[in-house]
């Protein structure tokens, strides 16, 4: 296991990634101090694209910082590339946030810790059916509308949610989306408190407290706190554009 300690030689890259995080947690800081929220914010680096030696340097430098160590990855292939560089550091949790194919399922399984993109029963079933151990799951709204999103639509959500509690090996855990892309504050927070509004139902419903509500990305946490997110998934902030 790589240790978070001093004794960790800094290199530069660590130090930009490091700070870039140091960045974005203050703005979450400063969010949830505008909307005077006491409850935690957590910081899900987005990591696609990055190597498995950025991803690395990543989970130890929330280590050394005291946050969950959370990795998002969009593709499995990338997640698998990386896992056992990210998962040598302690507690590194490394969840899909991107869209899982049924031919992906076991390869996904052996390098994940979460999937947080589930939008269909029928994917409950098929991965239900392959796990003997437990694992956390986000459900996946589109809450926007937009035809090329990914996730269920919000009318079908608790049905999703209620396949996962009626699933032997699925625990839910919430709800993620991906927001409206769009420069209007009023239509972006829209679509997110749709989503609250699901999560607080769930909360109600299935009697599971904190659960998790991710949304907001690098360009719209702010408004994505604002509207309740418990988790904001942070990419280009952290990193720097992708190549
Ligand atoms: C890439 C990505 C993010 C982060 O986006 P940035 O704009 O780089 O912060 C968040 N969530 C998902 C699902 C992503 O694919």
């Amino acid at each position: 296991m790589r240790s978070c300690g001093a004794c960790v030689p800094l290199k530069l890259s660590v130090m930009t990634i490091r700070r870039g995080i140091e960045n974005a947690l203050e703005r979450i800081e400063s969010a949830r101090q505008a909307c005077g929220r006491t409850d935690p914010v957590e910081l899900q680096l987005a990591v696609k694209t990055r190597s498995a030696a950025q991803c690395q340097e990543a989970a130890l430098s929330l280590c050394a910082l005291g946050c969950p160590i959370l990795l998002g990855h969009n593709r499995v292939q990338e997640a698998r590339a990386t896992a056992d560089a990210i998962h040598e550091v302690e507690g590194a949790q490394i969840a899909l946030i991107g869209p899982l194919q049924s031919n992906k399922i076991n390869q996904a399984l052996a390098c994940v810790n979460a999937i947080d993109t589930l939008d269909s029963s029928t994917l409950v079933k098929k991965i239900d059916s392959r796990l003997d151990t437990p694992l956390p799951v986000l459900v996946e709204v589109n809450v926007s509308g937009e035809e090329h999103k990914h996730g269920c639509a919000p009318a079908e959500a608790m049905r999703v949610v209620d396949s996962v509690l009626d699933s032997h090996m699925l625990l839910f855990r919430g709800f993620m989306t991906v927001g409206l892309h769009s420069r209007s504050e009023k239509d972006v927070r829209s679509g997110y408190a749709l989503l609250r509004a699901l999560y607080d139902r769930a909360e109600k419903d299935t009697g599971i407290a904190n659960l998790t509500l991710s949304m907001g990305m690098s360009g719209d946490m702010e408004w994505a706190i604002a509207e309740g997110a418990t988790r904001v998934r942070v990419g280009t902030a952290v990193f720097g554009a992708r190549a």
